[in-house]
């Protein structure tokens, strides 16, 4: 069942489950969604309460999970604050409307929430707009990237979309290629350069003479997108 309470400005909305457990427990998940496992016969008012009383740190995880980017500012998810998308900064609009839709117009990004919506929030639907962008984005150009690799018989390793504190991208041992959802908020040929970074590694597992020749060919301008990532993340 779907719940919700308000933390001073913040809506949070939450999912709550029933069991025999004796305490209540708050998870907070990547989709920014909350849990809240309840034992049986706690009132709701009670457990409203102590979501509440836990509403900083619902919070805190909620921004880490929104944004490695330590200049990031804090979200409150109103009209007037800006957003990156490609590595283009959006204002942000956020209106009641006939129907739930996140969509770019111009330079602004614009969330409208159906009127009578009541367990929307524009937080919500925003992550959820990032990861289907990042989705469809990022497994593209790994398949569009993957063609200049075509001559070393490699298998297109599959794609993981992945939170990581300090790594944009990684080729697992099992070659799997993980990308940082971040991502999505740099530009293309950043997005390209880490793809293809981790591609190289396909071929020649270390940071060796080798791997930056093949690199340097395979993207002759990749120090330019390497230094624009360092100065996002910086
Ligand atoms: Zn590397």
């Amino acid at each position: 069942m779907e719940h919700k309470v308000k933390y001073g400005r913040t809506t949070i909305v939450f999912d709550l489950q029933r069991t025999n457990r004796k305490t209540l427990a708050i998870e907070v998940h990547p989709d920014l969604t909350v849990n809240v496992v309840a034992p049986m016969h706690a009132s709701i008012e009670i457990i409203e309460e102590k979501v509440v009383k836990r509403g900083s740190w619902i919070v805190k995880q909620w921004q880490y999970f929104e944004s490695f980017l330590p200049r990031t500012p804090i979200r409150e998810y109103v009209s007037g604050e800006t957003h990156l998308f490609l590595g283009r900064r959006y204002i942000l609009k956020v209106r009641k409307g006939d129907e739930n839709d996140v969509k770019l117009k111009g330079s602004e990004l614009i969330i409208v929430i159906r009127k009578n919506a009541i367990n929307t929030t524009a937080r919500h639907m925003l992550a959820r707009w990032y990861k289907s962008r990042s989705e469809n984005l990022f497994a593209k150009h790994l398949q569009d990237n993957f063609k200049s690799f075509k001559d070393y018989s490699f298998q297109q390793p599959c794609l993981e979309i992945k939170r990581m504190k300090k790594r944009w991208g990684s080729l697992t041992p099992t070659k799997k290629l993980l990308l940082n959802p971040e991502l999505i908020k740099t530009p293309l040929k950043c997005i390209d350069y880490v793809i293809i970074h981790e591609l190289c590694h396909l071929v020649h597992p270390n940071h060796g003479k080798e791997f930056y020749k093949l690199q340097e060919k395979m993207m002759p301008d990749w120090k330019r997108w390497k230094d624009k990532l360092e100065s996002i993340s910086a």
